[in-house]
């Protein structure tokens, strides 16, 4: 791997990719690192996991997205076709490539690298994380410099544990994995937005006796896409799908889940007693968070609960100059999703413009969508 670069893109996920395309088109010399395979965050959904936005809207570069049917893209047709892009494009993509410490230098950055296994994300990370010890230490670091560092590092890195008795516990997990293991086991499935919902409807569909637990009373229409809601609802009115709302688990100890009653606020109850429930599996599917290791290293303030990058909204520079983030990882660790591909393509031309010295975008972000103000 060698040294110096004008520009260097961390995250070679969807938009990482767009604004790679967008360099190579204005003949920007630079190079993609990403400590996975492109498109890394995708590959720890389950399979067959279709996007909910429709394929014109996660198409990049103005390379057309063509799904089977006039469908929805599932993971493995969107994978195939940013493979296709990166490709088309000849991109200088570096896969499983770790920034492991970044510092801002007098004329750029400096980037400490090692060779990795796995992306920054997924059950793998999750797993080292929980076990420390777990991680391979690196070996061959190499050091890449720049004049221009783009962080397009996504932000679902961690799950959002629980801190619960028993959450490493084999059986127990924060991602769905392939439908097909869960055939004939009874599946605790903890949480209620999209993923947890979707999840529950996938595992009835292949056989297993599945229960929900949601902390609060019900579920919110507006936080769950239309098309999941109504089939859920159907499943536990024929009691197909167990609900347990207002209940939060509060230990896990086979073969059985200890399930508290919550409060207003969503928090266990500490006057009340706990109930068993038995299960061979448990899936805690309550949310994602953004790893800040590089943010921190770089001196980029975070602002806001959901500790979020402070960014100017017409060039994504951050508070360190020649320094932009760029996707989802504009959006720290966010608990509602207001940024995703559809609303971040923007964030290349208004990156590209700002690096060129050309005149901001005029495109306002989709109104009901765009973050407050930093
Ligand atoms: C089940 C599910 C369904 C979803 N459906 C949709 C949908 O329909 N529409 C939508 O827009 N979004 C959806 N999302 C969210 C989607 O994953 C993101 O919108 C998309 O991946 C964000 O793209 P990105 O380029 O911003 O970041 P990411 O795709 O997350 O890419 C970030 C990359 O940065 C790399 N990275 C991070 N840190 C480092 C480092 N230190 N060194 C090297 N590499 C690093 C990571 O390995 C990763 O590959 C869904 C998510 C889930 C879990």
């Amino acid at each position: 791997m060698s040294g110096d670069h004008d520009t260097v893109i961390i995250g070679a996920g969807p938009i990482g990719l767009e604004l790679s395309c967008a360099l190579v088109r204005e003949g920007v010399e630079h190079v993609v690192l990403d400590a996975g395979e492109i498109g890394a965050t995708m590959g720890w959904w389950a399979p067959g996991t279709k996007y909910f936005s429709s394929p014109e809207r996660i198409a990049i570069a103005g390379v057309p997205l063509v799904v089977p049917a006039q469908d929805k893209a599932t993971r493995e047709q969107y994978m195939d076709y940013l493979r296709g892009v990166v490709e088309q494009f000849s991109l200088p993509v570096r896969t499983f490539t770790r920034v492991i410490e970044a510092s801002v230098s007098s004329d750029g950055f400096a980037l400490c690298c090692a060779p990795s296994t796995h992306a920054v994300g997924g059950p793998e990370e999750a797993r080292e994380q929980a076990a420390p010890s777990a991680r391979p230490r690196p070996a061959g670091q190499q050091t890449i410099t720049c004049r221009r560092l783009v962080l397009a590092i996504g932000n679902m890195h961690l799950p959002r544990r629980l801190d619960i008795p028993g959450e490493n516990l084999p059986h127990v997990s924060h991602y769905l994995r392939d439908p097909h293991r869960y055939h004939g086991r009874r599946v605790l499935i903890v949480g209620g937005k999209n993923s947890a919902v979707e999840a529950a409807i996938r595992l009835y569909r292949v056989g297993a006796s599945v229960t929900m637990s949601y902390r609060r009373d019900d579920f919110d229409a507006q936080r769950i896409k239309y098309w999941l809601l109504p089939e859920l609802r159907w499943l536990i009115d024929k009691r197909r799908v167990a609900f347990l709302p207002r209940t939060m688990p509060v230990r896990i100890e086979p073969p059985s889940v200890q399930l508290a009653p919550t409060d207003e606020e969503g928090r266990p109850r500490a006057d009340a007693p706990s109930e068993a429930l038995t299960c061979d599996d448990v899936l805690l599917l309550t949310g994602y968070i953004q790893d800040k290791t590089l943010l921190h290293q770089l001196g980029v303030e975070l602002v806001g609960d959901e500790q979020r990058p402070r960014f100017c909204a017409q060039t994504m520079q951050t508070n360190v100059e020649r320094l932009y983030v760029a996707g989802t990882a504009v959006a720290g660790s966010q608990r509602r999703a207001r940024v995703f591909i559809e609303n971040a393509h923007i964030h290349v031309r208004r990156i590209v413009c700002h690096m060129l010295g050309r005149e901001p975008p005029e495109d306002a972000p989709m109104p009901e969508l765009s973050l407050p103000e930093n």
